[in-house]
């Protein structure tokens, strides 16, 4: 089976089945390391295959408002390595309404796109999924998130650049840690999942993982602690998954202060959005963005383009929009066996 890093993944090979001439592209929901490279494969591959592209600004606000501008191959030029989105992106709520979509849809026709390309979340993609339903304009959706949780894609354009941005500050706070022998605690981003923590952990050498997906008490970490102790270590690192209440990372700090330890904490946030994308979210999101106008092409939409078992698949929308994508906890294991 092919891994997440195998870079032969590629576009589908698919017949072409509808002759549209028009199709949108959008960013909704959080930004992610990639996008830029995700709107600029749609764009050039929808063009190499005699298509017109038009750029909608900020997500699904800037098409109620009409905001679309033509994108050429010269338009996303020198972007493949920008974070963030040029077309910027919004969370629009007037959207959860069914006579909003509608208008949506009615700008889009007036614009004469025949089929629309959304870059987003599991929200997003809620949204786009609703839309296609009620107002039969075909749509795509391709996973644009940092935090990896989406049914149906084993990989999401920008988790790899958000684990390397943490994983980078975690080296350099193991070296205050170590001189101060002092205990860290990073809080990483991940509200309701736990992925970004568990492979920062694994790849930073934590001594311990927190994740929503799984309840530790504050005993345990301690007793993780002095296990280090007891082996001669005079600093240790704890990451933690944002989860749902905020100040969580620090009210942990206290309790293991209580019991002896000096502890410090630092709070990443939105670094881990921000940044170059790496070479592999650069790969990943050009070969889902051209997938996505493959798929179109072909006469397919109302789903998500996604990654499984290395290759690219069409997960139905409401099958991407079921939940969320479990975590497996191996990697918490596995760190805790390296650590101690
Ligand atoms: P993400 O796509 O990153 O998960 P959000 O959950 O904020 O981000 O969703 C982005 C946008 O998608 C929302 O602001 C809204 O416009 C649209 N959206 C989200 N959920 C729904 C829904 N249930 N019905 C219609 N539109 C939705």
């Amino acid at each position: 089976m092919k891994t997440r890093h195998d870079s032969s993944l590629s576009v589908p090979q698919l017949p072409v089945n509808r002759n549209f001439r028009t199709i949108a592209v959008l960013t909704s929901g959080g930004d992610a390391p990639g996008m830029n490279a995700a709107i600029r494969a749609v764009t050039r591959y929808a063009i190499a295959h005699g298509l017109e592209v038009l750029g909608v600004m900020k997500g699904y606000s800037g098409l109620l408002e009409g905001q679309m501008e033509r994108l050429s191959a010269s338009s996303v030029a020198n972007i493949i390595q920008r974070g963030g989105t040029i077309l910027k992106t919004d969370r629009c709520l007037p959207f959860h309404k069914k006579s909003v979509r509608r208008e949506a849809a009615n700008r889009l026709r007036s614009h004469g796109v025949d089929a629309l390309v959304v870059i987003g979340g599991d929200g997003s993609f809620t949204g786009a999924h609703l839309l296609e339903k009620e107002t039969g304009i075909p749509t795509i959706g391709v996973p644009g998130t940092i935090d990896n949780d989406i049914t149906g894609s084993e990989d999401t354009i920008g988790f790899d650049t958000a684990v390397n941005t943490a994983i980078d500050a975690i080296d350099r706070i193991r070296d205050t840690a170590s001189s101060h022998d002092r205990i860290f605690i990073v809080e990483v981003m991940g509200r309701s999942s736990g992925f970004i923590a568990s492979e920062v952990g694994l790849g930073g050498g934590a001594e311990t993982i927190l994740v929503p997906e799984k309840k530790t008490t504050v005993a345990e970490v301690v007793r993780a602690i002095e296990r280090g102790i007891r082996r001669g270590k005079t600093s240790s690192i704890i990451v933690m998954a944002e989860g749902e209440k905020p100040g969580l990372c620090t009210k942990l700090a206290q309790a293991i202060e209580k019991r002896g330890y000096p502890t410090k904490v630092c709070i990443l946030g939105h670094t881990q959005r921000g940044g170059s994308p790496t070479a592999h979210d650069r790969v990943l999101a050009s070969v889902l963005g051209a997938s996505a106008v493959a798929y179109l092409l072909s006469g397919r939409s109302n789903g998500m383009v996604g990654v499984q078992g290395g290759r690219i698949r069409l997960v139905p929308f409401e099958d991407a929009v079921r939940g969320s994508r479990s975590l497996s906890l191996d990697h918490l294991d596995l760190s805790q066996t390296l650590a101690t």
